[in-house]
């Protein structure tokens, strides 16, 4: 089976659109950024029902706020929910949305990377800081507006951060064991767009920035439907450091193709990328290389300290090597083998 719920709406001012959708009550949850920038006040200028507001969504969201947004969406009875900003605002709104049940979701993404506008998934982190998904099909938007002039607001590490995240997507997409000849048309088309254009965005090109926008997006078709592997089992679990989601992958993908390469499939699927983007058989992870020395992506160790770092090695191992997501690698990783990657990954 191949799924695609979320209609999706995409150009410069296609929120203006958003007068289209119809229903009783909405519930509005944005970022900082975008009540800044102006783009919450057009959400509030075109949409044609009541409203309740729920302003300065963090990013990297936690359980502890979830509780009190779904006391607002009872409140309010909401029937639409409106996510404007990064991943994590989708993510939050998502989660609330969870225990709530009742209403419509409207993705309105500022980033381009979490693929979140067109999945089911929300990522969270608990108690100890690590990252966890919740997987459901009705917290797939019903709607997703892809207005490029969002991602335009992002600086240049925001940029590079979320784009490596969306080429992770792909990437891991195509070589999960999930694959389909209609989540590879995604994935391979994303993964091309992304790495012609990424470099562009993170130097704050305007028409790479909307390619980016709508890569980003059919990454999370591809993932939406393939899912994601050990690269996403691994920063996930890593996550407890404080870094980003994009950041991590970014770091870790390399890595983790070098591991799975041992797979003949993997291998074989791996190749197929490199050859869509006219790289020769094993050149793919090279190219990747490459393309983060340009953007600024630095090794492990450049970021957490040895000591935090080591302290925290065998216990993000082991909860990677359970995490659900190993059942799309091509590969079954064992916890020790997951700790030399990470070891890879720090030292280089
Ligand atoms: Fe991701």
């Amino acid at each position: 089976m191949f799924k695609l719920k979320t209609k999706i709406l995409f150009g410069k001012g296609c929120l203006s659109k958003l007068d289209a959708i119809e229903g009783k009550k909405a519930v509005i949850f944005s970022s900082n950024s975008m009540e800044k920038y102006g783009f919450l006040d057009e959400v509030l200028e075109h949409i044609k029902m009541p409203y309740a507001l729920i302003k300065n969504i963090k990013p990297e969201p936690d359980e502890k706020n979830i509780e009190n947004y779904v006391k607002i969406l009872d409140k309010e009875n909401a029937d639409i929910i409106i996510a404007i900003g990064g991943g994590s605002v989708i993510d939050t709104a998502k989660a609330s949305l969870y225990h709530y049940k009742n209403a419509k979701l409207i993705a309105i993404p500022s980033t381009s990377g979490s693929g979140s506008e067109v999945t089911g998934a929300s990522v969270l982190k608990n108690e100890y800081g690590i990252k966890y998904s919740i997987v459901a099909d009705y917290l797939i938007p019903e709607y997703a507006f892809l207005d490029a002039r969002l991602p335009e607001k992002m600086n240049s590490r925001l940029a590079a951060n979320t784009g490596m995240d969306a080429l992770t997507h792909a990437i891991e997409a195509y070589v999960s064991k999930f694959a389909s000849p209609f989540s590879d048309a995604f994935a391979i088309m994303s993964a091309k767009k992304i790495f012609h254009n990424l470099y562009d965005s993170v130097k704050g090109n305007s028409s790479a920035r909307e390619i980016m926008h709508y890569a980003s997006c059919m990454a999370g078709i591809a993932i939406l439907n393939a899912r994601v592997g050990l690269c996403h089992a691994m920063s996930h679990k890593l996550g407890m450091s404080g870094l980003s989601h994009g950041l991590l992958n970014a770091i870790l993908i390399d890595y983790v193709i070098e591991y799975n390469m041992k797979d003949e499939y993997a291998r074989k699927r791996y190749d197929e990328i490199a050859n869509e983007l006219h790289l020769k058989n094993d050149e793919l992870i090279e190219a990747i290389r490459e393309l983060k020395k340009k953007i600024g992506i630095k090794k492990l160790e450049d970021y957490i300290r040895e000591e935090e770092f080591n302290n925290m090695l065998e216990f993000i191992s082991k909860e990677a090597a359970l995490d659900n997501l190993m059942k799309f690698n091509p590969v079954k990783a064992s916890k020790e083998e997951i700790k030399e990657i990470y070891e890879k990954a720090y030292y280089g």
